[in-house]
Order: structure tokens, then C-alpha cells, then sequence
């Protein structure tokens, strides 16, 4: 056994237990432990740390704690590395209907399986989405985010801050129950399935190969946008793109 102290920052601190939180604290390490182990021992996820401190210099997950070593970290805050499309877990509909909306590539499907979500990260380049901790220690998950907040516009602000979904967001351009690219299509295609009102006032419209539904832009497209720029920064000038969610 070895002894060393540890200290977690700001958001970090909620994986810990009360008497741990926003202090030093020693504890025992096994022999040969790394500070990722202990990191995880201890309740957080190794995708939710940004940087370690060892003794006050730049440390890595993979260093052997010795005796009296002094850990510090800081939370994940600007994750380059973690793509930008997604696979959500069973509790985060909302969540993946927002980013489908703000057009990032995000699979959700209530029935994924720990074991199925972690698969489909690793095979397609995907960050993992949820608030199950335990399913981001997984040795073999890269990118992970664990959303703190509870409600689906706070957890998109929350990802956003984390992975700068701005620059790259394409509001209305993916359909939010299917998950595929929307193509503009002909009025004269879809006429038959507009109402009246839509027929007589818009002329641009969306479809999803998929599903069939076609989208143009009403009234809720410009409250979802506003809703959009609020969580994720947007500038005003991508109101001129997209299509509507009737
Ligand atoms: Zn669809």
C-alpha cells in the first residue's frame, strides 16, 4: 500500500462522496495503482478529467502512484480529440432530439445496452452521452461526456461549452425522429401532404427519405432557433438556412 492525497476541481467534485468534496484527502492506493484507477476508485469517470497535476507537475492517468504523491484534477473542459457526433443512453431522448435538431449525427434508441452503446462509439467514432458514470469508466470508451445538468436545453449548453457545437452546428437539416439527412425537395412533390395554410405561404420544403414527413419554416422554426442559439451560441445569420419542423 501506498498513501497518497488527492484533490478534485470544481465540476469534479460531484462524483465524489460529501466528506471528499472540494478538499485534499489521503487516502490508500494499492501497489502498482495508477492514478486513472484511483482516479475511478474514487467515482470519476477518466472522460470527465481534462489534466492532471502529480506533485504539481503535468501528470498522465498512466503514472504509478508512489508514496506521498499529491494528485490534482481538473475537469474535461475543451475535449479536441472527442468527434462530434454522438450515441446517447436511454435517458437522454431529448437531448439527441435537440442535437438531431441543431444537425448533429446522434443515435438514441431507449433499448441500447451498456455494453451496445459502448460498441457503437468505438466502431463509428462516437462520443458517448449520459449520466451513468459507470458506464464511462469503461476501460475500452474514448470520448464520453457526463451531463451534469438535468434538463435537455441546460445539457445541450453544458456540451456545448465542453465540445464547441457552434461552428459546426446545421440547424434543421437532419430529421429528428430518424436521425437521416434531410433533402430539400419540389413543391410539386409534396403538395399533397401540406396543409392548406403551408401550401399557400411557403415555397421551400425538406423531406426525410426515411419517414416521409416534410418540414418547412413556421413559426416553430424560428422559436426552436431561438432556442438553439440560446444553448449552443448561434449566429443570428444561420436563420437564413433550414427548414421547419411543422
Ligand atoms: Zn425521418
Amino acid at each position: 500500500m501506498v498513501t497518497a492525497t488527492f484533490r478534485f476541481h470544481e465540476e469534479l467534485n460531484d462524483f465524489l462522496s460529501r466528506e471528499r468534496r472540494e478538499r485534499a484527502f489521503a487516502t490508500d492506493c494499492a501497489r502498482a495503482a495508477t492514478a486513472k484507477h484511483m482516479i475511478e476508485a474514487l467515482g470519476v469517470p477518466h472522460t470527465e478529467v481534462g489534466h492532471l497535476l502529480v506533485n504539481g507537475e503535468p501528470g498522465s492517468f498512466d503514472r504509478l502512484l508512489e508514496e506521498g504523491d499529491t494528485v490534482a484534477a481538473y475537469p474535461q473542459r475543451a475535449d479536441h480529440g472527442a468527434p462530434h457526433r454522438f450515441v446517447a443512453d436511454a435517458h437522454l431522448g431529448a437531448l439527441a432530439r435537440l442535437l438531431r435538431m441543431a444537425g448533429f449525427d446522434t443515435l438514441y434508441d431507449n433499448a441500447y445496452q451498456d455494453e451496445e452503446i459502448v460498441a457503437i462509439a468505438g466502431r463509428e467514432g462516437r462520443t458517448v452521452l449520459t449520466r451513468d458514470r459507470e458506464l464511462l469508466k469503461r476501460r475500452e470508451l474514448e470520448h464520453g461526456c457526463y451531463l451534469h445538468a438535468i434538463a435537455p436545453q441546460a445539457q445541450l449548453r453544458e456540451l456545448s461549452g465542453r465540445l464547441v457545437l457552434a461552428p459546426l452546428a446545421r440547424p434543421f437539416t437532419r430529421c429528428l425522429h430518424c436521425n437521416l439527412p434531410l433533402r430539400p425537395v419540389a413543391k410539386a412533390e409534396v403538395l399533397a401532404r401540406l396543409p392548406e395554410s403551408v401550401r399557400l405561404t411557403h415555397d421551400a420544403f425538406t423531406t426525410c427519405d426515411a419517414c416521409a414527413r416534410v418540414f418547412w419554416k413556421g413559426s416553430h422554426h424560428t422559436r426552436m432557433l431561438a432556442m438553439l442559439g440560446g444553448a449552443i451560441g448561434l449566429e443570428s445569420s444561420l436563420s437564413s438556412l433550414a427548414s421547419d419542423n411543422a
